[in-house]
């Protein structure tokens, strides 16, 4: 028979490591897809060159995420976190029309 007290020493690890696993998942933010309603709204397009310009006249080729004030995270990372779009990740060669020059 197990005790009470074996049950919490054998279960309580592996619950634990699971939580782990659950926080550092949660840590890195899912990416963004073009079709996400958010982002959408905003034109985003992984790819800055692929950006509707009859739709987004103000886009320049040298506008990307990676120089946006809003990437949340150094101009050499492939993707990082957008506060735009909800916290998911875009790509640093990416746009939407929510951009602001990095000061
Ligand atoms: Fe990219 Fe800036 Fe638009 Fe965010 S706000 S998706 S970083 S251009």
């Amino acid at each position: 028979m197990t005790s009470r007290r074996q049950f919490m020493f054998k279960t309580l690890p592996a619950v634990s490591l699971a939580m782990m696993g659950a926080t550092a998942a949660q840590a890195q933010a899912a990416k963004v897809d073009e079709k996400d309603p958010a982002a959408a709204a905003i034109g985003y397009k992984h790819d800055a060159s692929k950006v509707d310009k009859k739709k987004y006249p103000k886009w320049a080729a040298n506008q990307t995420c990676a120089n946006c004030q809003l990437y949340q995270g150094k101009a050499s990372d492939a993707w990082a976190p957008c506060a735009v779009v909800g916290g998911k990740q875009v790509n640093g060669k990416g746009w939407c029309s929510a951009w602001v020059k990095k000061a």
